[in-house]
């Protein structure tokens, strides 16, 4: 689905990608994990435009992206949830949900979502701000897939959750991945990764150094640790 290749991303003069290499095929959950400050997020946004010098290629279900605006890579149905959640704090949470989407059919309409989320029904006319962190991190999921997302990118959701919250979340990852939906996950919480990943790329310095199944996750989760310095 998302086949990325000789990806290069800068900031100014910063060269941070180099020589990105990456795919998630239809259907699988990928993991990117690695230190702070390795590129993870701006591979992220480099997917979605959001990064104004980048060379290479990225094509997703075999169109080439990397010239395209944000917009236009949006209306491909590649959506993005930030670190931060982007989600909008005077607003409440059927505001959140409905806003920026235009007309027509989606997978997901209100009803399907408020099932898979029935704590986002309950606060609906709740003001997002007084949302708790994990109903923050479920409305910033509910609100792609309402968009009608077809591949997902989520930049650390389990962060600054309490580990219960993290576990509902983990169940609800399962569950969207059981739709159909692919993913593709920054993640620091190796426990959590392993509960819904396919498979991992890590990255150091801006380069891919390693790519794993989960199966292999499993067996040597060590070489894993000390590639993040754990
Ligand atoms: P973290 O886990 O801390 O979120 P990350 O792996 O997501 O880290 P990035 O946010 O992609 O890392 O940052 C990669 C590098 O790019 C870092 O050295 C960072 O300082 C730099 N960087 C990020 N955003 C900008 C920016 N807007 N301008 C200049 N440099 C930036």
């Amino acid at each position: 689905m998302l086949e990325i290749t000789d990806l290069d991303a800068y900031y100014g003069e910063s060269h941070i990608l180099q020589g990105v290499n990456l795919s998630v095929q239809t259907g699988e959950v990928v993991t990117l994990v690695g230190r702070n400050g390795a590129g993870k997020t701006t591979l992220l946004k480099s997917i979605i435009g959001d990064i104004p010098r980048r060379t290479g290629s990225i094509r997703f279900i075999g169109t080439e992206i990397i010239d395209l605006s944000p917009e236009r890579i949006c209306k491909m149905r590649v959506c993005f949830v930030p670190e931060d959640r982007g989600i909008f704090s005077t607003l409440n949470v059927y505001e959140n949900l409905t806003i920026g989407r235009a007309n027509g059919d989606t997978a997901w309409p209100l009803d399907r979502i408020y099932e898979y989320f029935p704590i986002l029904k309950t606060r609906r006319s709740q003001k997002a701000a007084s949302l708790s962190g994990g109903e923050k991190q479920m409305l910033a999921i509910a609100r792609p897939l309402y968009m009608g997302a077809s591949f997902l990118m989520l930049d650390e959701p389990t962060e600054g959750l309490a580990p219960v919250v993290v576990d509902a979340i983990g169940a609800l990852i399962k569950d969207i991945k059981s739709t159909g939906l692919t993913i593709l996950l920054v993640e620091q919480n190796l426990q959590f990764a392993a509960e819904v990943a396919d498979r991992y790329y890590v990255i150091e310095n801006g380069k891919i150094v390693r790519e794993m199944t989960n199966h292999q996750m499993a067996e040597d989760q060590q070489s894993l640790l000390d590639h993040l310095g754990v």
